[in-house]
């Protein structure tokens, strides 16, 4: 079993928010054995010298599609799964570049791709899967054009393979059911409109009540908990009053929903990167004016949601929700919330919080014994700098995930 000695290094534990020198670690297997104010000694053990640098645990995006690899969802029609498979294995790829160790995918990775990326058949970070998103008819996940009838084959193509619909409480139980089948780490809904999708209106009102509970009661029924795209303070409402546990974007969050939310224990992952890359870049990508139309309403509520989330205590994740072309912004997340919160209330919200959500605590998004050694070596302080995590990686000098080096400068 590999063995490594981590020394030299100041140690970012996101919890306590600060740097603490004269640290020792060591890795065993794929686990974090040991981690010593004094110096430790052992037998045999390979010595990572870290020179002064940063080690702090890998980072956790709560909301991303890896397999979503074109800004207009549309031409996913066109992708084949094989296709699908092989652009998804470079979006992981550079996500673990970037010090991403864990993602949470919510809407298209399956089991398959997990598989993959555990037994490092693919290198990615560990997936946290929800399968198709579900959505009903009409809704956020429907992917038909307007001249298309019945039901599609839900097999053939990326955009059908990622996106479910339902109907009416047993189709929602089915569905939800089949999700769970294959092996979802968290069931995915959809409450409102989106940008992405071209019909629905942001301010739509997705699935009954019914159709909710009976996602909840079949996902806590299997040991899982149910994630609700959402944007508006009606939607977002209806998602807690049903036993939703996070809402995806929440962007247009108001005081009452807020409050609700906090008294329900639940988490907000909010992703501002994404409608700021689309503004930026969508027309050169082809995307509508009216999804474009839909991207200036929820981008105004971005930074608002976090002051929003802060004042009523609800924990609020790092995510992204970035597609395709746009998935290099990643690690913008990191300045555009630095305008309204700290460096360490932003990593915490890309280590502790993302572990709670996915349900890891002490297992990911931390320097424990026993918890996965998913470490970055990081050249200077995040603390003070939150720009060591852009550039696509160039200032970490160490990803290790699960034990194994995904890259080391340190030789
Ligand atoms: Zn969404
Ligand atoms: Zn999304």
């Amino acid at each position: 079993m590999n063995v490594y000695h981590f020394k030299n290094f100041e140690m970012l534990d996101p919890e306590a928010g600060e740097l603490n020198g004269g640290h020792e670690l060591v890795v065993e297997g794929d686990i974090i054995r040991e981690v010593s104010a004094r110096p430790i000694k052992l037998e045999k053990a390979d010595v990572i010298d870290c020179d002064g640098r940063t080690l702090m645990p890998g980072l956790i995006d709560s909301h991303v599609h890896v397999v979503l690899s074109d800004v207009v969802i549309r031409n996913m029609e066109s992708v084949p799964l094989t296709l699908m498979t092989a652009r998804a294995a470079d979006l992981m790829r550079k996500m673990l570049d970037r010090g991403f160790t864990s993602v949470r995918d919510t809407g298209g990775a399956d089991w398959g791709l997990k598989e993959a990326v555990d037994k490092w058949l693919l290198p990615g970070p560990r997936l946290f899967i929800a399968g198709r998103a579900i959505g009903p008819t009409g809704g956020h996940s429907d992917s038909r054009r307007r001249t298309d009838f019945g039901i599609r084959c839900q097999c053939c193509n990326a955009l059908t393979f990622s996106m479910g619909v339902a109907d009416g409480i047993s189709e929602v139980r089915r569905a939800v059911r089949e999700e769970m089948r294959q092996g979802c780490d968290q069931v995915k809904i959809m409450m409102s409109g989106g940008v992405a999708s071209p019909y629905d209106p942001l301010d739509s009102l997705q699935f009954s009540m019914d159709e909710v509970a009976a996602a909840v009661e079949e996902a806590h029924a299997f040991g899982r908990y149910v994630c609700a795209h959402a944007y508006t303070p009606q939607a977002i409402t209806r998602a807690a009053t049903a036993g939703v546990r996070t809402i995806e974007h929440g962007n247009l969050i108001d005081d009452a929903s807020a409050k609700l939310m906090a008294e329900k224990g639940m988490f907000l992952v909010a992703n501002l990167v994404t409608y700021f890359e689309m503004k930026k870049h969508a027309a050169e990508y082809g995307m509508s004016s009216d999804m474009l139309a839909k991207n200036d309403l929820v981008i105004e509520g971005a930074l608002k949601s976090l002051e929003i989330c802060k004042r009523h205590g609800i924990p609020v994740a790092y995510g992204t929700d970035l597609l395709g072309q746009l998935q290099v912004a990643q690690s913008e997340e990191f300045i555009l919330r630095a305008q309204v919160l700290s460096p360490a209330e932003i990593i915490r919200s890309a280590t502790t919080i993302g572990a709670q959500i996915v349900r890891m605590e002490g297992k990911i998004g931390c320097l424990k014994p026993g918890a996965f050694a998913d470490l970055l070596v990081v050249d200077g302080n995040p603390l003070k700098d939150l720009t060591l995590f852009q550039g696509q990686g160039q200032r970490l000098s160490v990803i290790m995930k699960g034990g194994r080096f995904h890259k080391n400068r340190l030789h």
